[in-house]
């Protein structure tokens, strides 16, 4: 069996102390192990960090050197795109075509994109009236901590980890618990790609009283970004309070798609079955809430319906797979819990359902009143709540009554309609006529319980920096 250690000051620790299995949901049994860090390994993690970041070369090189570095290790993760991406899948089930095919390109992207967008970034001069000069400085704020999810387990965490590295921030990276393989693996690439020890360090274990926690308490850590539940969320942001610590949350979605009857029908079901499906649904910017207007409600639901139930289920590990079984039992309950309810409280399932295994059938929900568990909560399964909808005031209505914020999805082809419900949307981003589609320039994030702050492009920057501003007297 494998074995992913923690990578601290450029060592990766064995199997010693607690150790816990990460399990294939495919085989449904353990494929790898890997330490269960706690108080100490994070301490550990930290104090290697603050060492690089204080002592070490990195945050005092120049942007071009590291750039360097972070396009080798982007090299190194391309030329492991079937290792890299078949361990995502072990850990969590998500078919390779997705892993291999789409995250770790990604992966390499962000870690491409960061590292150029720091090399080329400016600074503002700001001329004063007075006879001064001002001007800014965006300088690295120091020890990062990155906790991840499992749903995007090495995207996600180049996401996080690339624009802190390309600032010339040191890094402990806390891999969720169930998906601990590419973590480890990106480190060991990190340090063969000429990164000095302790810049990027990886810290496994669990959240509460474990590794996550005692990153998030840690008053040495300068930034805490965060992907994961709005509940957990909050419980970060409570336990950075206690040192000021700035945060980043990136937290649930509960997206709507709202199809218009002017739209493009072919485009708008290509498009709502992927906002569902992609990653059996365990996105959080999943559109999992589907409003197609009366007069195409019939005719759209029937196309849905066919291309749902043609999606091929099965193997993760083969080539054509598009489902693959949910990441963990523990999730599989969950999902069908969501589904044991929906008939007592009124609602209808039209296809899908429990499958074998881990399995969840590409399900589709119809009937259920809009306070129901399907439209209100984010069941992160390959689960979609559909209602047909008269005026755009009401869709719009419908699609912002959520507490969530993250992203919506609407297909119409009056351009006048698209900027204007745009702009009515309660979402940190709006697709239009598309899903998924990123620009890394972008703020990406979302309002009220869908997280605090926005990354990407300069929005990275101002987290993972201390901006500062020079005031100068000019003779005159
Ligand atoms: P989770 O909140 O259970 O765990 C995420 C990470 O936080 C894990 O590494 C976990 O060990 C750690 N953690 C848990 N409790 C902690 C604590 N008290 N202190 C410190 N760390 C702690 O989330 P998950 O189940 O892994 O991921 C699914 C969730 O992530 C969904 O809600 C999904 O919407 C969200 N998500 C959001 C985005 C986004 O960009 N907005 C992207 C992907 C996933």
């Amino acid at each position: 069996m494998e074995f992913f250690g923690h990578i601290i000051d450029g060592e990766e620790s064995g199997p010693a102390g607690p150790i816990a299995d990460s399990v294939d949901p495919w085989t449904r049994s353990a494929w790898a192990r890997f330490p269960v860090g706690g108080h100490e390994q994070a301490g550990r993690a930290v104090a290697a960090a603050r060492r690089a970041f204080d002592e070490g070369p990195w945050p005092r090189m120049g942007f071009a050197e590291r750039g360097e570095i972070l396009h080798r290790l982007a090299g190194l993760v391309e030329s492991r795109a079937a290792e890299l991406g078949m361990a995502d899948t072990r850990d969590m089930g998500k078919p390779v075509a997705q892993s291999a095919g789409n995250d770790v390109p990604r992966a390499a992207r962000n870690l491409r994109f960061f590292a150029d967008h720091a090399r080329m970034a400016t600074s503002q001069a700001l001329p004063m009236d007075s006879g001064h000069h001002c001007y800014t400085r965006f300088e690295p704020a120091g020890v990062v901590a990155a906790i991840a999810p499992w749903n995007f387990p090495l995207m996600l965490g180049t996401w996080k980890i690339a624009p802190a590295l390309a600032w010339g921030n040191t890094v402990v990276l806390k891999p969720a618990e169930s998906t601990p393989a590419s973590a480890t693996m990106l480190a060991r690439l990190a340090l063969e790609a000429g990164m000095p020890p302790g810049v990027l360090n990886v810290v496994h274990g669990y959240g509460p009283a474990s590794a996550g926690e005692a990153l998030t308490r840690d008053p040495r850590v300068d930034r805490i970004t965060f992907t994961g539940e709005s509940a957990t969320g909050k419980a970060i942001s409570t336990a950075a309070a206690a040192n000021l610590t700035p945060v980043s949350l990136e937290l649930g979605g509960k997206g709507a798609s709202i199809v218009f009857a002017d739209a493009d029908l072919d485009n708008a079901v290509r498009w709502s079955i992927k906002a569902i499906f992609t990653n059996a649904g365990q996105v959080c910017l999943a559109g999992s809430r589907l409003l197609v207007q009366r007069p195409v409600y019939d005719e759209f639901m029937a196309r849905f319906v066919e291309a749902a139930e043609a999606m091929v289920l099965g193997d993760p590990a083969r080539q054509d797979t598009e489902i693959g079984p949910l990441a963990s039992i523990e999730h599989h309950h969950k999902v069908c819990g969501y589904l044991d309810r929906i008939a007592a409280e009124g609602g209808k399932i039209r296809t899908g359902g429990a499958g074998d295994g881990w399995f969840v059938r590409p399900t589709v929900v119809q009937d259920a009143p809009f306070d129901s568990g399907v439209w209100r909560d984010e069941i992160f399964g390959p689960v979609v709540a559909v209602a047909p909808f008269d005026t755009e005031a009401e869709a719009v209505g419908i699609a912002n009554g959520t507490r969530y914020g993250l992203n919506g999805m609407l297909f119409t082809t009056d351009l006048n309609r698209a900027h204007r419900v745009s702009a009515k949307m309660r979402a940190g981003t709006v697709w239009v006529n598309c899903f998924f589609v990123r620009d890394l320039r972008a703020p990406f994030g979302g309002a009220g319980d869908s997280g605090v702050g926005r990354e990407g492009g300069d929005f990275s920057r101002d987290f993972f920096t201390e901006p500062k501003a020079v005031v100068l007297q000019l003779d005159h």
